[in-house]
């Protein structure tokens, strides 16, 4: 199998969503500290609260031995409503792509980077920002089509970002 170099906008997975990862295979591979984001991956941007998957979904991850953290580029007030019954350390208004909110994380975890993931549902918040880190970036389809303007404008790059990735993870796949 002939093994390219990964592009820094390309994801290390890219799944269903954030309860469609195979955490046991994250956990062997060394993975100890998760970054999740919040809209459009763990819930719809307008929906306040986690529902009833996302709290069972968490809880057994730190049930697993995962440390987590949000980082979120949303405001203090929606951040901290979704995470009232959840109780993560958190940050929000993180700038991502920026490094900011990922190294507060790193700096929370005590971990090295090769073993922190990213889950997130943006091509150029959440897998670009963990990508410089040199975490290992987790990319979720959005849980709602609805986005704030801010990420909608940018939904047609990413588009055209996934074709190529589409493409690379063909040539990855062994020659029958
Ligand atoms: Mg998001």
């Amino acid at each position: 199998m002939k093994v390219m170099k990964k592009h820094i906008l390309y994801p290390d997975q890219y799944v269903e969503n954030a309860w469609a990862v195979d955490y046991t295979a994250l956990f062997n591979q060394g993975i100890r500290g998760i970054i999740l984001d919040i809209d459009n991956t763990l819930v719809p941007y307008y929906v306040p609260d986690p529902d009833m998957r996302t709290v069972a979904g968490i809880r057994r991850l730190k049930e697993s031995g995962f440390s987590l953290y949000i980082v979120s580029n949303g405001r203090e007030e929606r951040v901290r409503r979704f995470n009232q019954g959840l109780g993560l350390p958190y940050v929000c208004r993180a700038g991502k792509p920026g490094a900011h909110g990922f190294l507060k994380a790193q700096h929370h975890f005590r971990l090295p980077t090769e073993q922190i993931a990213v889950i997130g549902d943006q091509i150029f918040t959440d897998v670009w920002g963990g990508n410089k880190q040199g975490m290992y970036t987790i990319l979720v389809k959005q849980v709602s089509k609805r986005d704030e303007w801010i990420t909608a404008v940018k939904r047609p790059l990413e588009k055209v970002v996934m074709l190529f990735y589409r493409r690379f993870l063909k040539k990855q796949e062994p020659a029958e």
